[in-house]
């Protein structure tokens, strides 16, 4: 369904609460590691600041469980929002109560507030009328540009947009633009490669995969129960044995619906799981005892990139191996690379998909990286995300 954007409503002067997603990967040192979706609010905020807004933005970071973490403090994020954006951005102690009236009452036209991590608060998740109360109190318009928390039904997401004129920003409708490309007539043929490690928080994309796509192909650990499933000695892989008889009904599926569905036809084979372990690639079905599938093997690329060339449209989620681990980041990264020369719609969603794409340098020749991972997988499922339908239809 079309929802209205922040072109569609009257901006300038207005109190404008923001939910952005600077949900940011954090070293041990609290050093951002990736400020890509920091990055990817830029151009909401920017619009709004031309407009004239007083520009709230709120946001969760880690998992505090409703009490205060001093490592997921939001002031680190400002400071980098502030370089980013080269304006001021000034920090909330806390995100709502009097003090953040305060300093929404300081703000002027075209100023930036980023209010405390909302998680300190227990009532954030809970989605608690009275916290949503008080962040509505803030502002006079609530954007949600948050497209990766969209899928959670919390007080920011979801109870706030029921108490304010309600509607996406830019990042929201990109993301939502492209991956209705490929919920809503792809342009085909339409192509899948889904990997990652566990079958059973894929099991409703693939089944909606494979409804609508011409080509799917089963890579990473998943793969290991569909080639069990299919007689296959894996060695020590893991793999979900819980899943067979539902790679069973998928690849079954897949015939009656003229899908082609791909699995792996040779692996990289570990002698133990670490970073250094001894390899080597053999045919998918004779994986010997005590070794364990890491990667795809050449010839599985090979075959994956024949059936995806003619395609007009591909989306991604799920590495192929363990590409943390450079020896078995080989599969993933060849595909990187054909899917970056090819001429489609290139679409890759999940958080260590698209970390991984960005690694090999590639990300810019793709039409589309997610900051969605659960939000993401739920929306190609044909999901409805709570935070998306709460705002205002267009
Ligand atoms: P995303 O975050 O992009 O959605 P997932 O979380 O589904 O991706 O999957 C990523 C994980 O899958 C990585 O931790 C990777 O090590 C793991 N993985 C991929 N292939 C294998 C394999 N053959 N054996 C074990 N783990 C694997
Ligand atoms: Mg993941």
């Amino acid at each position: 369904m079309r929802k209205q954007t922040v072109r569609d409503i009257e901006i300038e002067r207005q109190r404008v609460l923001v939910r952005v997603d600077f949900n940011v990967p954090l070293d041990e040192g609290g050093v951002i590691l990736d400020d890509l979706r920091i990055r990817s609010a830029l151009p909401t905020i920017q619009y709004l600041r031309e407009q004239g807004a007083k520009v709230i933005l709120c946001a969760h970071l880690g998992r505090p469980k409703g009490k205060i973490v001093e490592s997921l403090r939001l002031a680190p994020i400002a400071r980098r929002l502030a370089e980013l954006q080269n304006a001021p951005v000034a920090s909330a102690p806390d995100c709502i109560g009097a003090e953040v009236e305060a300093a929404v009452a300081a703000l002027g036209e075209g100023e930036v507030l980023l209010l405390e991590n909302l998680r300190f608060h227990p009532e954030e998740e809970a989605n608690d009328p009275a916290f949503a109360r008080q962040l509505a109190a803030l502002a006079d318009l609530y954007v949600n540009d948050a497209f990766g928390a969209a899928h959670r039904a919390h007080a920011s997401t979801e109870g706030v947009a029921r108490l304010l004129p309600a509607v996406a920003g830019l990042l929201m409708e990109k993301e939502t633009a492209y991956l209705s490309r490929i919920v809503a007539e792809p342009e085909r043929p339409l192509g899948a490669i889904i990997g990652g490690a566990k079958m059973a928080d894929k099991m409703g994309v693939l089944r909606a995969l494979l409804a609508k796509t011409n080509v799917l192909i089963i890579g990473g650990g998943m793969a290991n129960t569909f080639l069990k499933a299919q007689g296959h000695a894996v060695g020590d892989s893991l793999v979900e044995d819980g899943q067979l008889e539902a790679a069973r009904a998928v690849i079954d599926e897949a015939a009656q619906r003229n899908c082609r569905l791909l699995l792996p036809i040779d692996v990289v084979v570990a002698d133990r799981f670490a970073a250094d372990a001894r390899h080597k690639t053999v045919p998918a079905g004779q994986v010997p005892e005590g070794w364990r599938i890491l990667d795809v093997g050449d010839r599985s690329i090979a075959t994956y990139s024949e059936a995806l060339r003619s395609c007009r449209t591909v989306v991604w989620n799920g590495p192929l191996g363990v590409a943390e681990f450079p020896q078995f980041a080989r599969g993933s990264a060849t595909l990187a690379r054909f899917l970056a020369g090819l001429d489609a719609v290139t679409i890759v969603g999940g958080g260590e998909t698209a970390a991984m794409v960005r690694e090999t340098g590639l990300a810019g020749r793709f039409d589309h990286i997610s900051t969605g991972g659960g939000a993401f997988l739920q929306y190609l499922e044909g999901r409805e995300l709570p935070g998306i339908a709460a705002l205002r239809d267009g």
